[in-house]
């Protein structure tokens, strides 16, 4: 046997790891696959079965004979499990206990019925009988595939004495019935399955540990056979920063240390129960959480020490909680009331779970399960009633529907910061706290929030400690051309972005005008489309923002790819609402200047960002470029630019080898136009452009305003887009005429949108001369001149192609990642 292989392992299967006779199979595969010399195998009673045998015994205290239907589904069930793992011949076996011990249990409960009612050791015999069943099944199945395979009721050898929530260990009694046992059978088997969950007092009664109490079978076990490791199976990787089905961000924890892995339990990290481990920190034993579904994964080591830096580990949340408030003037002369206080309350055998005293000593609040509530009331005016006679003691208060949120971390103590970002993060998400508490140990600060906010609270928390900053929960409007580029642009860049950058790009909404993607997790952006297909509901904008705005995640923001008003008409309402807003679509900039305000304003009250650098020359840098040149304090006397790749393109061409009409049939075939091409010509796209740049720079001008002379001949404004093609040629002399008057004077034509220092806004065609910049331009390029006080005689130019889907997409990425920095990433 080689050192590292132990001698005896105790291994844990849940329930959830129980649950069919496939579960069984594959419990059975990794019992069979271990390497140790020796395994105690502990198991729990199939998923469901102890909550249908407690409802059996309740249903049946009530004279509901409904207790019979329960008891038949359960010994179907595990009938049929029998049926499908092992041979007829040890199924005929297994079946005839089962029945043997159903016969049992109906005879307990039929007195139940008689009595109405049915005492402690009632229900703990009748609830102890799934342990006692998956053990024998398990047992069976791999007694057909193993040497020496035994199991062992733990109630012949474990002794308890029954407390409140569960139950004490005779450690002595149990140790000699434990060595009487290996006695009487001459040896410890290779592989024990033993029953979870159940024990016996020492008159030979049924007894329970309670609820969850398998995982302390474990490490009872693992205490009488002398193991050297724990492994406690369930249906998650290992305990996690937070549970899994309430923050879908949680992660797996590597280690833990036993103290950190107590509070958690404490406070509900249902994974494992708090007192397996302190039965294993006496033997200093370490114990393993591991996934039976995914056995490859090495889980949680639960250790002394905990090996990692972080400062928090993990979040775990307490429901159904009672504040009970004693408040007084007069309490600082009552002496010893903490002390009288909370001694009065162990007596009543009441669970306080959280403590938290004023300074000034004027009030005292305490947590208690809600269903102890009224006991705790009463407990604490019995105990002061003297005070509250005198009026020292004026209120004692309980306030219901609570619960605890705690964060737990060793390395906590004497960090600064944590709890300033546990109370930023829960106030950002509006969480209103009742009380606050930290052990002294400073290994936990636990905090009081309404029930019903509880996941939220805990989902924004969590994301404090375990989201980047620059997490973005993101939603994309419009997915054509320039919404799938982005997208796929994005899948390529989002893993370096996160590794190198620590910038977490969440797309976690994509919208079509008729369906739409919402998905907590982030979407796989390989696959998208397909999951649109699958999972797409019918598009509800308002829905999308509320789904993409998560208080969970630290920011969100919609991302527009439409030409729609529909959309464009919601950004001041997603601003307002701290929703940042990415956009190439021209309509909100363009409408009225009454709404552009409105989205301009949005960032100094609530500092949501407004970016739209692509809505004029795509990624272009033309708006962040004057946006520097106003910020900075030079003064703009003229814009003027050549705004459309389709017109450029065009001009571009217009060189007298072929007529106007031929060159826009042809930019059309070429896809370099609208589908209809007066869309183009009209100018109106220009016009837009326009009206953007010259609200940058303060003007008040609306579109109307811009004088636009436009190339769509006035008659041909109306009808069909065919009608208009064939009905160009007619104006070709025309353009020709003005061609040709431009070159006499060594001059291009160039259809130009202009804005002045005096106020005006316009757009038409116009020449120039060949040594002019808008000259030299190449296919569908886009050029700005900006000519202000420092670039005068030579403007600053700004060219390029400005249009296409790829770099309208990267324009509005570029903005993604501006705003990435704006809120804090370094890029
Ligand atoms: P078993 O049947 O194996 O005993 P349980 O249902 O009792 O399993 O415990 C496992 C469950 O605990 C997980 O499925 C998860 O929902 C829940 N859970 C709560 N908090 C945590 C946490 N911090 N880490 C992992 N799981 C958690
Ligand atoms: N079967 C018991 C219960 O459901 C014990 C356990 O699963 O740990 O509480
Ligand atoms: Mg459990």
């Amino acid at each position: 046997m080689s050192a590292d292989i132990l001698s005896c392992v105790v291994h844990k299967f849940g329930g959830s790891s129980l649950a069919d006779a496939d579960c069984f199979r594959r419990v059975a595969k990794i019992v069979a696959d271990r390497k140790e010399a020796r395994r105690l195998i502990v198991v729990s009673a199939m998923a469901g079965v102890t909550d249908d045998l407690v409802r059996a015994t309740h249903v049946a205290g009530k004279r509901d004979f409904g207790y019979r239907d329960i008891l038949q589904a359960v010994g179907d069930r595990h009938r049929a499990t029998i049926a499908d793992l092992v041979s007829p011949t040890t199924a005929a076996r297994l079946d005839e206990a089962l029945d043997r011990d159903l016969a049992e249990i109906e005879e307990v409960l039929h007195v139940t019925t008689v009595l109405h009612g049915y005492s402690r050791n009632g229900l703990e015999l009748t609830s102890g009988y799934g342990e006692v069943w998956s053990a024998r099944i398990l047992a069976a199945l791999l007694a057909e595939q193993l040497p020496d395979v035994d199991w062992l009721d733990a109630r012949q050898v474990l002794v308890v004495v029954r407390n409140e929530t569960g139950a004490d260990v005779v450690w002595p009694v149990s140790r000699q019935n434990t060595e009487a046992w290996i006695a009487k059978r001459g040896a410890v088997p290779s592989t024990l399955v033993v029953t979870g969950f159940i024990a016996a007092t020492a008159d030979g009664i049924a007894a329970t540990l309670g609820r969850n109490g398998s995982d302390v079978s474990a490490s009872i076990f693992a205490a009488l056979f002398d193991a050297e490791e724990i492994q406690i199976w369930t249906d998650v990787d290992g305990v996690m920063s937070a549970n899994p089905r309430l923050v879908g961000e949680a992660v797996t924890l590597d280690t833990l240390s036993y103290d950190e892995a107590i509070e958690l339990a404490y406070f509900g990290a249902k994974v494992i129960h708090p007192n397996t481990i302190s039965t294993a920190v006496e033997r200093n034993l370490p114990i393993l959480i591991r996934n039976t579904f995914r056995p490859s994964h090495p889980g949680t080591r639960i250790q002394a020490q905990s090996s990692s830096t972080q400062h928090v580990k993990g979040l775990a949340t307490v429901e159904s909680i009672a504040l009970v408030n004693v408040e007084g003037i007069g309490m600082t002369a009552v002496r010893g009331t903490a002390q009288r206080l909370f001694s009065a309350l162990r007596e009543e055998n009441l669970s306080v779970l959280l403590i938290s005293q004023g300074s000034s000593g004027n009030s005292i609040c305490f947590g208690v399960p809600a269903a102890q509530a009224d006991q705790a009331r009463d407990t604490v005016e019995r105990a002061f009633f003297a005070e509250r006679h005198h009026g020292q003691i004026q209120r004692v208060d309980v306030t219901r529907g609570c619960s605890i949120l705690a964060v737990v971390g060793e390395g906590m103590a004497g960090q600064p910061g944590v709890a300033a970002k546990f109370f930023s993060a829960l106030g950002k998400a509006n969480i209103n706290l009742r009380a606050i508490a930290q052990g002294s140990s400073e290994r936990n600060i636990s905090v009081v929030v309404d029930e019903a906010d509880t996941q939220r609270a805990l989902r924004a928390a969590h994301s404090g400690f375990y989201l980047s900053d620059q997490t973005l929960s993101i939603g994309i409007v419009g997915a054509g051309n320039v919404g799938t580029t982005l997208l796929r642009q994005m899948a390529q860049q989002a893993r370096r972005l996160k590794q190198d950058f620590d910038v977490d790009l969440r797309v976690r909404a994509i919208a079509t005008s008729k369906k739409m993607l919402l998905s907590d997790q982030p979407i796989d952006l390989e696959c998208w489309r397909q999951a649109l297909d699958a999972r797409g509901v019918p598009t509800d904008l308002a829905r999308l923002a509320e789904h993409v705005h998560a208080d969970h995640l630290p920011h969100a923001v919609l991302i527009d790819c439409t030409a729609s008003d529909g959309v464009s008409g919601l950004y001041s309402e997603w601003l307002e609402r701290g929703i940042n807003v990415i956009t190439p679509n021209k309509r909100a900039n363009t409408s009225s200047l009454e709404y552009y305000r409105r989205l301009r304003q949005a960032n100094r009250t609530v500092g949501a960002h407004y970016l739209y650098e692509t809505t004029v020359g795509a990624a272009l840098p033309i708006i962040q470029t004057l946006r520097d040149l106003v910020q900075t304090g030079d003064e703009i006397f003229e814009i003027e630019g050549i705004f459309s790749g389709t017109l450029s393109y065009l001009f571009n061409s217009f060189d007298g080898s072929r007529t106007f009409s031929a060159l826009v049939a042809q930019a059309r075939e070429l896809g370099y136009t609208e589908p209809d091409p007066r869309d183009d010509l009209s100018g109106m796209d220009v016009a837009r452009k326009v009206v953007i740049l010259a609200r940058e720079i303060g003007m008040t001008v609306e579109l109307p305003d811009v004088n636009l002379k436009g190339l769509v001949p006035e008659s041909l404004t109306q009808g069909a887009v065919s009608e208009f093609l064939a009905a160009l040629p007619k104006f070709d002399d025309d353009m020709e005429r003005l061609r040709g008057e431009a070159a006499v004077k060594g001059e291009v034509l160039r259809f130009v949108g202009r804005v002045g220092r005096d106020g005006r806004a316009s757009v038409a065609l116009s020449s120039y001369p060949t040594s002019h910049p808008f000259a030299r331009i190449q296919l569908t390029d886009n050029i700005v001149l900006f000519r202000t006080s420092r670039y005068n005689e030579n403007p600053l130019v700004v060219q390029g192609p400005g249009a296409g889907r790829e770099v309208t997409a990267a324009g509005v990425f570029a903005d993604l990642l501006r705003l990435a920095s704006y809120l804090g990433a370094t890029l």
